[in-house]
């Protein structure tokens, strides 16, 4: 044993710590395989054995010899992590400002990290050998349209890094544009003799079986998987490292999936790039939109962001060129056009239990006709608040600032925000009065409506309340798509992605509030959600047997002008629009944000904290606005305060970031706070 041949390891380990940890290593035969950087490894840390990542290794420490200890095993078993995953786990540690092992560690299945191996062992036996050329089946792949062809050449040009924004509208063929890329560049690559992956990214972990269908019946060689939270530990390990191993041709899943390690990656999409959900919102404050653009550029190689609305930064970014739009203009199914988009005006017209009667009329007309409609109403729950008329007492959260929302079925008063739970008063609890009354409506009020109004129609609900078992949300599309459903009733959870072939009518009950909003993003998010639920209907090819599909949206607001571009179906005005007001209002994408949150069980205590870390350092170039309360002030009993920063350059809110949030952490304080970079719920 020469302690010439040790070393010193530089370990990533799950801590709060933003530190890096030395251990040596120590070779107890010539036989010793050493290790490498990439390895998981185990190490005695205090007490404890856990598993970290080397990220390093170093002939000599800094630290004194006798403080350094020795690491326990190296899993050799696995193969290192890519030099680019851990550059990629670095640049999101760095750029949200959370240490590296509380990244590189948790995106891991937990047996990866489990100081017992036998999971991981048994897991990695289990991995397929690369699936074997088995002849592809034919299913009927469509000749592509012009716009569409378009697309696939540019994405497919040999020409290493370009992100593509695919502007297509609903049903204008996307998917197929993804598949026929993902298809062409993983067989160039086999041709030459290389191993090639490509990561696919959807929104909504709903739209994952349905996605992966379609993936698997036009891939039936390749080894398709996916990565979600709803996996269980067994199939997220198995999953991952299909990935790691580089079998899995085809890596599908939600966010989270952003952090795979895939060897081979060669091609990347992100379908309905805009959707809020790439945002992680809890720990590592990532998006996955945006760590996956890094992904590419570092490996260079292409990537597609696809959306009918993107995001006001895609946009933007495609407007001055610095991405490469690609635009699908027409629907591409045959004879399938973007439905008529109308609008009821609730100022003239009285509505009866919340539906107006032409509606009605439109939904009794494709109940004749055995067609299938959709009602969304972004609300659940049976009414929005309890109110007395006697003496104006409303069902408040004891807890939070929110209402104590009515389910009627469950017979409970139930806040969103907390956990609180009531059973429904059968009196006032300050006056005594017996008649209490709902006050709005959610799904249930209407679906209960639905059923008096059409007692032979099979009407079905679909949110999260009815959704609560796993499986069961899949296990209600699955219906709809069989054609056993007449109306369908829900929440955001069925304006996203399906395709559902019978469906000619959609209504839209109550979108107002989001026009009204603090949040100077709730325009866009809106109009996003509108135009993909409306894109729910007509998508099949039309041979004349189905009625003209149309859109129906109930409001007061007929003038506004995002309604008045909805109906021509333009989101291009809709967006210039709106990144006029933003430039002018030196909103994102025009200035960069960061957003400090801090929690207490007092406000003041808050508000002295955020004010205290706005005084902390000098900070050119860099405005800190007045410590607020948020919005929804109290959930859960707890006082919520936020500091927004702002700044005209990324790189400069970034070198402040540096320097500002170590010093944070070494404030004395027992409140919770969190840093988010560019927040998109302020
Ligand atoms: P998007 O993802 O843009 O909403 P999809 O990819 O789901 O749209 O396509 C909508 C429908 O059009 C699907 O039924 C799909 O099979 C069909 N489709 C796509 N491309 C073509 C094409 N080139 N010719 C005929 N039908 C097509
Ligand atoms: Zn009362
Ligand atoms: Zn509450």
């Amino acid at each position: 044993m020469s302690p010439l041949n040790s070393r010193i390891l530089k370990m990533a380990l799950d801590t709060p710590l933003a530190i890096e940890f030395d251990y040596r290593w120590q070779p107890t035969s010539t036989e010793d395989q050493p290790p490498s950087v990439g390895q998981l490894a185990q190490v005695p840390f205090g007490r404890r054995e856990v598993v970290g990542l080397i990220i390093a290794i170093q002939e000599s420490s800094d630290y004194a010899p006798e403080k350094i200890r020795d690491i326990t095993a190296i899993r050799h078993q696995l193969p290192p992590l890519s030099a680019h995953w851990i550059a990629l786990s670095r640049f999101a540690a760095d750029y949200y400002q959370r240490p590296l092992g509380e990244v590189v560690l948790p995106c891991l299945p937990k047996n990866l990290r489990a100081v017992k191996s036998t999971a991981l062992d048994s897991a990695l036996k289990k991995i397929n050998a690369p699936a074997s050329s088995k002849a592809s089946t034919d299913s009927v792949t469509p000749i592509l349209n012009q716009d569409q062809q378009a697309a696939f050449d540019a994405i497919t040009a040999e020409g290493g890094y370009s992100t593509h924004l695919l502007f297509g509208v609903t049903g204008s063929g996307k998917t197929e544009v993804y598949l026929r890329s993902a298809e062409k560049i993983l067989e160039r690559e086999k041709q030459q003799g290389r191993r090639a992956q490509v990561l696919i990214l959807v929104p909504e972990i709903n739209l994952t079986p349905q996605l992966e269908n379609s993936v698997r019946a036009r891939f039936p060689s390749l080894n398709v998987v996916s990565l979600h939270s709803q996996l269980s530990e067994g199939e997220r390990t198995r999953s991952w490292l299909s990935a790691h191993l580089g079998n899995a041709s085809i890596v599908l899943g939600t966010r989270l999936a952003v952090l795979a390690s895939m060897p081979d990656l060669k091609l990347i999409v992100v379908d309905e790039e805009h959707d809020p959900s790439y945002k992680q919102q809890e720990g590592l404050r990532y998006s996955a939109r945006d760590l996956a653009i890094w992904r590419a550029r570092d490996l260079d190689i292409p990537i597609v962001l696809g959306s009918a609305t993107p995001s006001m930064e895609s946009w933007h970014h495609a407007e001055s060129h610095r991405y490469r739009k690609l635009v699908l203009a027409q629907r591409a199914a045959a004879k399938a056009v973007l439905p008529a988009i109308s609008l009821i005006d609730m100022e003239r017209i009285k509505a009866t239990e919340g539906l107006a009667p032409p509606l009605i009329a439109a939904l009794r007309e494709r109940l004749a006709r055995g067609e299938q409609s959709l009602l969304f109403l972004n609300r659940r729950g049976y009414a929005p608040v309890v109110h007395c008329e006697a003496c104006g007492w409303i069902s408040n959260c004891q807890r939070c600032t929110a209402f104590m929302v009515l389910h009627k079925p469950e017979r409970r008063l139930r806040c969103h925000h907390c956990s609180l739970e009531l059973r429904i008063p059968s009196s006032c609890p300050t006056c005594g009065n017996v008649d209490l009354q709902p006050l709005g409506r959610g799904t249930q009020r209407i679906e209960e409506y639905l059923h008096t109004l059409f007692p032979e129609a099979r009407v079905l609900r679909i949110d999260a309340d009815s959704t609560r078992k796993k499986g069961s949300a899949q296990a209600a599309f699955e219906t709809v798509h069989r054609g056993e459903v007449d109306i369908l009733l829900g929440t955001q959870m069925v304006a996203k992605g399906h395709d559902f072939q019978r469906l000619t009518l959609v209504g839209v009950i109550n979108p107002d509030t989001a026009l009204f909003s603090h949040d100077y993003r709730a325009g866009e998010r809106l109009f996003a959600q509108l135009m993909q639920v409306a894109g729910r209907a007509g998508r099949a090819a039309n041979t004349g047997e189905l009625s003209q599909s149309e859109v129906m949206i109930q409001t007061r607001y007929a003038q506004h002008p995002l309604y008045r571009a909805l109906l021509r179906h333009d989101f291009p005005g809709f967006a210039s629009t709106t990144l006029e007001e933003r430039r002018s209002a030196g909103l994102p994408p025009f200035v960069f944000q960061a957003l400090l949150r801090a929690e207490s069980k007092t406000l003041d205590k808050a508000l002295e904290f955020l004010q205290k870390a706005r005084e902390l350092l000098p900070h050119p170039g860099i405005v800190i606005n007045d410590p607020v309360p948020m919005t929804m002030t109290r959930v859960a009993g707890i006082e919520r305060a936020q500091l927004l920063l702002e700044s005209n350059g990324r790189a400069v809110l970034q070198n402040f970031l540096k320097v500002w949030v170590p010093e944070l952490r070494k404030q004395p304080t027992r409140l919770r706070w969190t840093l988010e970079v560019d927040p998109i719920d302020i």
